[in-house]
């Protein structure tokens, strides 16, 4: 018996299941990613599983200034970034990053994924500890692997257990803390303000990632900072060039001595190619279009109430998510399946999340809102999750008496500062 080959057939076997069940809802082909609807194998659906949280893709500034990017530079760079693969176009959009998160300098990198794994384990390693929150994405986890720092992990968003962690580390090892600023499967958001303080008070670098906070978080979408009224209080902020900002690549906004060195001895900068003109020139023009548009921040933040607080007047379970990311904790991994079945019978778009990427008994639909949907294009996704919800007992009928009648479904229940 060949291992490798066995747990191919494994996943083989789980895929057919799915097929055949009508459960296997992944890697579909669509088409028309620019708005609230797509097309897949010719319908069109209401998609409520896009990241692009500002609609940002298909704007016609961006659009015009990938079109020049490629009429000045063509499609690639021929290579690395440390030998002859920069041009003016990265600069200006480190440049244009730096600016926008308060910071003296940036770096950009290919994916984001491959950021958070350059990054953390370029800035530690044998001797180090990094300290990493349980729900961290699995970039950063790998970055922790790879590092080969000493990896601890704290309890999810508590301080107290990160206090714990802090306490317990050498104190004469550098020490990193790294989270996410909005959890990518829960959609809730990281103590900002008490893991600062804690970072400072024991000596630790607090990096942050703020892939799904970027355009999200902040009045202006300048994220996580800008939620909580600080500045400064994140020393290497990360973030996505894929989700809000619609083209690829990941960046780290910091101080120019730490960009100095990453530039230097980082492997996936100094060892793979450059960001593509097309794609370094859409991320440039997408951080100025938030800049000149902040009603498209404002429309999402009322979005994120509208969806959360609709779906928990129908008696939802989205746990502490006050973004765009919305878990719909449906329990078994069949009841998601089913649910999304039905879901995406009825023209919704979404897309399950199963054990073990979550714990077992919380899997879920993991929804997100986006600032191009319409208050009808949320009441409707609200409708079909509820027959849905209900079809497969996810909900019960009691807790929608709580809505006043004739006041429409979507009761915003969130608070505070988005
Ligand atoms: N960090 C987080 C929190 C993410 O959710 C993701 C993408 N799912 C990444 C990093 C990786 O970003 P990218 O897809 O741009 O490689």
């Amino acid at each position: 018996m060949n291992p490798i080959a066995d747990k191919i057939a494994k996943l083989k076997a789980r895929i057919q299941w799915g097929n055949e069940m009508g459960y296997y809802f992944y890697l579909q082909p669509v088409k028309n990613l620019d708005g609230a609807r797509i097309l897949v194998k010719g319908n069109e659906m209401l998609i409520f599983a896009s990241y692009s949280y500002l609609g940002l893709l298909g704007h016609p500034k961006i659009n015009a200034a990938t079109q020049a990017a490629v009429a000045e530079y063509g499609t690639g760079t021929h290579g690395v970034r440390i030998l002859a693969g920069s041009i003016k176009l990265h600069q200006e959009l480190e440049g244009k990053i730096a600016a926008f998160k308060g910071t003296e300098d940036a770096i950009v990198f290919s994916s984001g994924y491959v950021t958070n794994l350059a990054t953390v384990s370029t800035l530690v390693g044998r001797g180090d500890v990094v300290i990493c929150d349980k729900l961290n994405h699995a970039s950063i986890v790998d970055g922790c692997i790879l590092s080969r720092a000493r990896f601890v992990r704290c309890a999810h968003n508590d301080m107290a257990d990160l206090e714990r962690c802090l306490t317990e580390a050498d104190p004469a090892a550098g020490k990193l803390v790294v989270a996410d600023a909005v959890f990518s499967m829960d959609g809730d958001i990281i103590n900002l303000p008490e893991m600062h303080r804690l970072c400072k008070k024991y000596g630790a670098t607090l990096m942050v990632d703020e892939a799904h906070s970027l355009g999200v978080l902040g009045k202006t979408g300048h994220g996580i900072e800008e939620h909580f009224g600080m500045t400064h209080a994140i020393d290497i902020k990360m973030g996505t060039m894929s989700k809000a900002i619609p083209s690829v690549g990941g960046y780290i906004a910091a101080d120019k001595d730490t960009i100095m060195y990453l530039k230097h001895v980082a492997r996936a900068f100094v060892f793979s190619a450059a960001l593509p003109p097309p794609a370094a020139a859409a991320a440039k023009a997408a951080f100025e279009v938030i800049e000149e548009e902040p009603e498209r921040v404002s429309r999402l933040q009322r979005n994120v109430r509208l969806f959360i607080g609709g779906l928990k007047a129908r008696g939802f379970d989205t746990l502490q998510s006050e973004t765009a990311i919305v878990p719909i904790i449906c329990g078994r991994d069949e009841k998601t399946l089913m649910m999304c079945k039905l879901a995406q019978q009825k023209g919704l778009f979404v897309l399950p999340v199963l054990s073990p990427a979550v714990p077992p008994g919380t899997s879920r639909i993991r929804a997100a809102v986006t600032a191009a949907h319409s208050e009808d294009d949320i009441n409707r996704a609200l409708d079909i999750l509820e027959a849905a919800g209900k079809a497969v007992r996810v909900i019960r009928r009691a807790p929608r008496a709580v809505v006043k009648p004739g006041k429409g479904s979507a009761q915003p229940l969130t608070s505070g500062p988005m």
